[in-house]
């Protein structure tokens, strides 16, 4: 049972609830060392290579704000 953040009605039980994103903002993920373990099929067999890859980083989006619904409202914030 919840209170949906839209319409504001009381949601019974055995209602799933659904989530909406409100507002994203654009992120830039800095580049970080030895952070994805390389699975052991793709591991050199020499043992000079790391284990570990790096991540690159990147650029990406990041939800700021989301709202809790019922699946009616769901429906038709969905474009
Ligand atoms: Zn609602």
């Amino acid at each position: 049972m919840f209170k949906c953040h839209i319409c504001g009605n009381s949601i019974t039980s055995n209602t799933p609830a659904k989530r909406i994103v409100l507002e994203t903002r654009e992120h830039v993920f800095p580049p970080r060392k030895k952070v994805h373990l390389i699975p052991e099929h793709k591991r050199s067999k020499k043992k000079t290579a790391p284990d570990y890859a790096d991540d690159p980083g990147g650029k990406g989006t990041q939800i700021v704000r989301e709202a809790l619904v019922c699946p009616e409202c769901a429906a038709k914030t969905r474009i």
